[in-house]
């Protein structure tokens, strides 16, 4: 059970990269936190999604995102919070490619290589992932990124991406053991045919939950996290609201591919009434996702403190 008075929010700092202002939340109580005799285990949780090739921040033009986003800022914060906690993972939701010159002159290459120095742990695929063709993530993905790419419910099996995905991950972070699943968008409709030649999808919902309970119960996961490219919510499709509510067995579903701004994550319940957050934050790696998350002695009680950052 997560513990609502934990989860912060907003309320947790809102550390602008530029400034370096760690404002304190503001209606902090001791009591918002799990207790400190009790506060064991911290995984801190960095994600992004929907960066769209964003290398350098967008021009200072008088546009209202001007300034913001841009890898060198992202590294910096990055570096800087890998330096003052323990346990981090980053993780990427998909989309990565797209958006800037610098994707349609190198395809790709860029935008791989970057993510790999910047030490992400794993990535899911996006839509516009496949905007160079199966080829061109092929040849980006294997001789530039160091990092898994996930998901469950895309079949490359007639594929040149054939064994270069994996359905899921387990990551051991200290004495934290997490499993990282990914699911992906229907490509048919959205993305032309001859992109994504063979590639085979699947209905999410029963993957995620397949592999969800393979991490939870076989591998004893203390914690799940699907990525997912799906969207936030849409009426009449599936997408991460609705796998939440249709979900086991996964505890956070870090979204994208509808390029959502949410400031905390959606607390919604799973199947079995538990808990699960939905998170996703915006696109083109202008604010950095972050949640805290405190394990209790016995890895079951758990709260959660949400400060994503600006990177401006
Ligand atoms: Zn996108």
């Amino acid at each position: 059970m997560y513990n609502r008075r934990g989860f912060l929010g907003r309320l947790g700092s809102f550390a602008m990269v530029a400034g370096t202002t760690t404002m304190m939340p503001r209606f902090l109580k001791a009591e918002d936190f799990c207790s400190e005799e009790g506060q064991l285990h911290k995984l801190t949780i960095l994600h992004t999604n929907d960066v769209h090739s964003r290398i350098e921040p967008f021009p200072m033009d008088g546009g209202k995102n001007q300034g913001r986003g841009g890898i060198a800022k992202r590294a910096a914060l990055i570096n800087k919070i890998r330096k003052e906690e323990k346990e981090v993972i980053l993780l990427d939701a998909g989309d990565m490619f797209q958006g800037t010159p610098y994707f349609n002159y190198f395809g790709g290459e860029i935008e791989m290589k970057l993510m790999a120095k910047m030490g992400y742990d794993a990535a899911t695929i996006g839509n516009h992932d496949f905007d160079g063709g199966i080829e061109g993530l092929h040849k980006h993905f294997t001789t530039q990124a160091n990092f898994p790419l996930i998901n469950c419910n895309y079949d490359f099996s007639e594929t040149i991406m054939n064994g270069h995905t994996k359905p899921y991950q387990i990551f051991q972070k200290g004495a934290i053991k997490v499993g990282v699943l990914g699911v992906g968008v229907e490509l048919d409709g959205l993305v032309p045919t001859v992109l994504f030649k063979e590639t085979k999808y699947s209905t999410p919902v029963e993957k995620a939950n397949k592999y969800a309970a393979i991490l939870k119960n076989d591998e004893h996961c203390d914690y799940v996290i699907c990525l997912s490219h799906l969207g936030y919510s849409y009426e009449n499709k599936i997408c991460d609201v609705t796998l939440a509510k249709q979900s086991k067995n996964i505890d956070l579903i870090i979204g994208g591919h509808t390029h959502t701004f949410l400031e905390k994550p959606a607390i919604l319940q799973n199947k079995e009434n538990n808990e699960i957050l939905v998170t996703q934050v915006g696109w083109a790696g202008m604010v950095l996702g972050r949640l805290d998350i405190y394990f209790e002695r016995n890895f079951k009680d758990k709260c959660v403190q949400c400060k994503n950052s600006t990177v401006e």
